[in-house]
């Protein structure tokens, strides 16, 4: 599933493509990826409007249109965004289709058909997409070992189940909740309201900058992020130990493990991250 630095990646990409656009018309082919409102007046509203920005907010891409109205997009496991000369071959499991006034046309494809996209207009109260119950950015300098106690100290939940609320912080998934517990050398297993101020401290500081060094690591062109179809745009090689398990800790040299928290498997050093405290508890 992309997470933040995927989908900052992806909104990097499409925003200068987008800015400026004129939607023409829109092709829903199936109408159950339109989450807000129904399919005929999402094609309605969107139609003859110019996209004036793309942001992101947690792991949403929001597009503001020239009339106030906006139109969130989820990838969740699979959706992917395209923005394709007018006849360029077309991938399988395309759902929506924008057309521009140019020719050009966005692409929304998604095998797994999770993804959403919604329009909530101007005047209309956003309680559709979940994005006004996310948490800050993993950057928001609200983000301080005091703000995880405020938010994790009576949680009985473990830390990495907390991580991935996106209540808590918005954006950050099973990479990269992996990738910062492992900076903050903190077993995933732990229970939230075990850690200590110094602990809290260590992981407030490793999540912004885990997070920005995903999103430059990530980086791509336009060209290779058409060439790839918009499928291949996460730079594994950077990864230290997410999905590596049986593989020596790049920090100690310890083989690392993986465990099932919650239905999520995680990725840990049992050296690093102190696990064997966090068994005995
Ligand atoms: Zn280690």
């Amino acid at each position: 599933m992309p997470e933040l630095p995927e989908v900052e990646t992806v909104r990097r990409v499409l925003e200068p493509q987008l800015a400026g656009a004129v939607i023409d018309s829109v092709c829903i082919r199936d109408p159950k990826v339109i989450a807000h409102p129904d399919a005929e007046a999402f094609k309605e509203s969107a139609k003859g409007r110019r996209i004036e920005t793309l942001s992101r907010r947690g792991k949403f891409l929001i597009a503001t249109l020239d009339d106030g109205s906006r139109i969130a997009v989820h990838l969740r496991m699979t959706g992917c965004l395209l923005i394709t000369p007018s006849g360029y071959p077309e991938e399988k499991h395309t759902h929506v289709v924008f057309t521009f006034a140019d020719g050009r046309e966005l692409r929304f494809s998604d095998t797994r058909r999770f993804g959403r996209l919604w329009l909530i207009r101007k005047d209309e109260e956003d309680s559709f997409t979940g994005i006004s119950r996310l948490g800050p950015e993993p950057d928001d300098p609200i983000i301080s070992g005091e703000y995880l106690s405020k938010k994790l100290g009576g949680k009985r939940k473990t830390i990495k189940e907390s991580l991935l609320d996106q209540a808590v912080v918005a954006g950050i998934g099973n990479i990269y909740s992996d990738e910062i517990l492992f900076a903050a050398r903190i077993a995933p297993t732990r229970r939230a309201y075990t850690l200590s101020m110094d602990e809290r401290e260590r992981l407030a500081r490793a999540i912004p900058e885990r997070i920005a060094f995903f999103t430059e690591t990530n980086r791509i062109s336009p060209e290779d992020y058409l060439r790839t179809k918009g499928k291949d745009y996460r730079n594994t090689p950077y990864i230290r130990i997410y999905g590596r398990e049986g593989e020596p800790c790049p920090e100690c040299g310890a083989l690392l493990r993986r465990t099932v928290i919650a239905g999520r498997g995680s990725t840990y050093c049992p050296s690093c991250q102190g696990a064997e405290d966090a068994q005995r508890e």
